[in-house]
């Protein structure tokens, strides 16, 4: 299958950066990205791009006419679709969160800038989603992806989770979190242009603009959804890993703070250590999530 579509230089350009180069460039050509359903050619001279593979048709379709360009990308964003051919080789900067479930400790949002060239190193150094990964490994991963790729973490202590909170959903928190994450990371990029920008989906991506109304910068260019983003991209996956590294330290300075180790999560023995934490007169704001339910049965405990 194969497709060739003229285009003008602004799409020309836009399609340079969103298919970054990852293979040999033949004669003429300006970029070829080479994706397992879908390989795009871009040629300097005749603004021609070709389209060769199973998914031709689909990638084509993706561009529309010139001028839909942006109509369409819209649309996409209202009703999430299938991710574009080739995406997971593509350069994409990532988002994920850690910490939303947990009584103690932080919320950890982090966002990573994997190149397209980076894609097959970060993925080899086996980095996948952090839940699937020891804390140790953990650690080992988060610093070698540091060193390696832009990224930035937003961490919101017990402290100030609480503060920021008020009036609030978890989720508005969250999507005010990936927001600020993903735009201090694309300053850091200027003038490079991620080809996309990948959220770990945690809402409907409607529900998630709609908690940045107001915001004074609003990532929404490019951006992608996906439940199970790290399988999509593996930016998702190095942010969940950062993250989640960063989220440790934290639990373990808190747990510094506390004379005791703070666990993760939110079950029973979650409540035995937060009454313990009042009766030895420490305050529970400054070291968990106060309005999960635990706060109450701690109190009860507490009181006994
Ligand atoms: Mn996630």
């Amino acid at each position: 299958m194969q497709k060739v579509m003229k285009v003008d230089s602004a799409t020309f350009e836009r399609m340079k950066k969103v298919y970054s180069t990852n293979t040999h460039l033949p004669a003429g050509a300006a970029f070829r990205m080479k994706g397992s359903r879908v390989v795009v050619t871009g040629y300097t001279k005749s603004k021609k791009v070709m389209f060769q593979g199973v998914a031709a048709a689909d990638e084509v379709q993706r561009w529309g006419t010139t001028q839909s360009v942006s109509a369409k990308q819209r649309a996409n964003r209202q009703q999430p679709t299938d991710l574009p051919a080739g995406f997971s080789s593509w350069s994409v900067l990532g988002s994920d969160e850690v910490g939303t479930g947990s009584y103690f400790g932080p919320l950890t949002v982090a966002a990573v800038y994997v190149a397209a060239n980076q894609v097959e190193p970060i993925t080899q150094l086996g980095v996948r989603d952090s839940k699937t990964l020891t804390d140790p490994e953990i650690i080992k991963l988060a610093k070698k992806i540091m060193a390696t790729c832009p990224y930035h973490i937003v961490n919101l202590n017990p402290r100030i989770y609480n503060d920021k909170i008020k009036g609030r959903s978890q989720a508005a928190l969250k999507a005010l979190c990936h927001n600020l994450a993903l735009s201090k990371v694309l300053n850091q990029l200027k003038p490079q242009v991620p080809a996309a920008i990948l959220i770990d989906q945690f809402e409907q991506p409607r529900t998630y603009f709609r908690h940045l109304q107001g915001q004074p910068v609003i990532v929404r260019d490019h951006v992608y959804f996906r439940v199970k983003g790290e399988q999509a991209h593996v930016a998702v996956a190095a942010a969940s890993v950062v993250a989640r590294a960063y989220s440790l330290k934290m639990m373990d300075q808190l747990s510094e703070q506390a004379g005791m180790t703070l666990p993760i999560g939110a079950n029973h023995l979650v409540d035995e250590v937060a009454a313990k934490l009042i009766r030895r007169g420490y305050q529970l704001r400054d070291f968990a999530k106060l309005h999960f339910a635990n706060t109450d049965k701690a109190q009860q405990l507490a009181e006994r």
